[in-house]
Parts: C-alpha cells; structure tokens; sequence
C-alpha cells in the first residue's frame, strides 16, 4: 500500500482513494474494452457511455432539471471570468458584481473588457475576512456575480446573495461546489474548476439555464460560445476526457456518502474540529469573521511570522503538507475539501495542540 500523507492542499487537491483505486483499474482498460480510459476516442461508444453517466449523476447529485444544460468546459474557472461577460455583456449594459477576494476581483475586472461593471458589494476594506450582510445593485443589471467561497480568505456565502427579483445570477463555485445542498433552481449559471471537489484540474463543470445559453452573443468565436458546447454534449472538440471520468467518480463517491445532504454534515463536523480548537487556542488564531468562515477553507495565523514559518515546516516534517496560507495573506491555511477525511483534522488539532504546548 502506497504511503498517503494528510494534504492540505487548496487545489489540485485531495482525491477520495477509491477514486483514484478505481480509476487505476481502468487505466491499462476501462473495463473489458482492453483499452484505457484516457485511451478511448471521445466519440466512442465506450466514452460516450461514460459521459452520459457523469452527467445523470451530477443531476441527480444536485436535483438538476432538464431546464439546465450540464457542460464540461477547459481553460479553468478563469476561463470563465471572460466566457461570462463576452456572452452576456453588451457594452452598454452593466453588470454587478460582489466582490469578496481575488478571484472575484479576477473576475470582475474581465467583464471590464466588454461592458460597464458595478460593484455591487465588497469587503475589500478588511483584506476579505469577510462576507458582506448587504449589497447596492446597479438598476437591472444583465447579471450579478458572486463566489461562493473565497478559497483564499476562507469565507464562504452562508447562503445565496439576495438579488433583485429577476436577476441572472451566476456563480463562481470553483471552490465549494457540492459541498452541502444546493438549490441550482436559484441560479443561472454555476461553474467550478474540478481541481478542488471534483477532480483533477484541466475540467470545468459548468451548470447553466438553457434559457441563459440562448441570450448569448453569436458574434465571438464558437468555442467561446455556450451553446457550441451544449449543441454538442461538450464534444464540440476534443473534451477532458480524463477529467470528466474522475469527475463521474467523485460523483458517484459523493452519492455512496448520502449525496450532499452526507458530505455537508460530513463537513461540517471536520470544520467543527478545527474551528473549536481555534476558538481556545492561545496560540493560533482564526483570520475570518465567525459569521462567514469556510467549511472548505481554514486559514490560521500565530500572528507572529516567524512562529508560523517554524510552525510550516514542522508540520510538513511531520506529513501535515500544503498548510502554507496564500502569499497574499500569509500564515497558515487547511483546505479540508470534500474528499478530506476528518481523521487527518483531529491529527492537525493534535499536532497543533503540542506544537502550542511547546512554546509556552
Ligand atoms: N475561482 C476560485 C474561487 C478559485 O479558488 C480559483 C483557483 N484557486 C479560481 C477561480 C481559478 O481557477 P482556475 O485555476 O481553474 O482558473
């Protein structure tokens, strides 16, 4: 058995084991086709079979009606801070956006390329610790934006913005997609790069109202056009055909823990773990405000530099890896997506309770 360390990484990110079980069987042939999965042409019945699995999967994961098209997309999620306005800002509309870390700001400033943007609320003014409780949306706005969690700060919405009635509303859920239940009839548009709760990087799911990929701009390049992909089950051209078969199994995964109903109580006992230890800790301190902090992602500080550069490399010495905060807020940071099992929370708590221990 390979050795596994506990990795905190905040993306490409932890994989379930039987994931990645599953998926070796099927490399050298995906089952008795004697040819393996990245091995099989995208238009083949044996490929074909897959995608149409993945995709009844992801509906029944998150209750999605056939009013949504489900795309599986390259170029990451920042990819998508273009797609968005590029098909659906006109340079004469406005559209409003939330602006609750770097990558909506990314995100934002996209859309600046093709239209007027507003932003509609921000937390800017104390380095993004937080998820703003009120919003100023621009009249009739051609969509409002927003990013379920803030990978970085680890904020995350408690719930959807409220917007006005009528609005498109899309998100960027690169980071927290199916983490807990999700009410898709609310949205328009959601997408997420697969790197953190779904699978490895190089897919994006995209889960968008038929009626919204309609209202697209016709004029830009048909990659860049939704309903290129849509009019062709994603195989417009060559897709991710790697990416979207693990994506099938962490979706089959996700349905064997009791769907999202299961992994979001899964979560939030393991951020519990965390969070509590944070709370009485005289050391280590939480950067995000209690109301808005992150079931996926925990940073942490000593609020000391060094004391968190010794911490580091402590615990990276003893198999705790990817702990290491964002350079643009420093100090420490577990991203305990989905596939992270609670066991390596409690041995994190248990290291960082001795590691406290020891500077006193
Ligand atoms: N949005 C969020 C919330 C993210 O966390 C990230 C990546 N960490 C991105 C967008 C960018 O994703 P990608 O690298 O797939 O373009």
């Amino acid at each position: 058995m390979t050795k596994r360390i506990n990795n905190f990484s905040a993306g490409p990110a932890i994989l379930p084991v039987e994931v990645l079980e599953e998926a070796r069987e099927n490399m050298l042939s995906l089952g008795d086709t004697g040819i393996g999965i990245m091995e099989h042409s995208h238009r083949g019945k044996a490929f074909i079979a897959v995608l149409e699995e993945v995709e009844a999967n992801c509906r029944k994961l998150a209750n999605i009606s056939d009013d949504y098209s489900i795309l599986f997309l390259q170029g990451g999620a920042s990819s998508q801070f273009f797609m968005i306005p590029m098909n659906f800002l006109q340079p004469d509309q406005t559209a409003d956006y939330l602006v609750t870390g770097v990558w909506a700001k990314k995100a934002i400033e996209q859309a600046q390329r093709y239209g007027k943007t507003h932003t509609a609320a921000s937390s800017k003014d104390r380095n993004f610790c937080y998820i703003p409780k009120t919003a100023t949306y621009s009249d009739n706005p051609a969509y409002v934006h927003f990013t379920s969690n803030n990978t970085i700060y680890g904020t995350q919405w408690g719930t959807e913005p409220e917007v006005p009635a009528g609005s498109t509303l899309i998100c960027d859920a690169s980071s927290d997609i199916f983490c807990r239940p999700i009410d898709v009839s609310k949205y328009d548009l959601i997408y997420a790069g697969a790197q953190k709760n779904l699978g490895p990087s190089g897919v994006t799911l995209v889960i968008m109202k038929k009626e919204l990929i309609e209202r697209g701009n016709k004029e830009i390049p048909e990659m860049l056009q939704y309903r290129t992909h849509a009019e062709n089950d994603s195989c417009y051209n060559t897709p991710p055909t790697f990416g979207i078969y693990i994506m099938g199994l962490v979706f089959k995964w996700i349905l064997n823990q009791g769907g999202l109903k299961g992994v979001g109580e899964a979560n939030q006992e393991k951020a519990n773990v965390l969070y509590r230890f944070l709370e009485q800790s005289k050391l280590f301190k939480s950067t995000a405000d209690v109301d808005s902090r992150s079931l996926m992602n925990i940073p942490f500080v000593t609020g000391n530099e060094e004391l968190d550069k010794a911490f580091i490399s402590a615990a990276t010495k003893a198999g705790f890896d990817g702990l290491k905060g964002h350079r643009s807020v420093g100090g420490m940071r577990a991203s305990i997506y989905n596939a992270f099992p609670k066991s390596g929370v409690e041995e994190l708590v248990r290291f960082m309770s001795d590691f406290e221990a020891k500077q006193a």
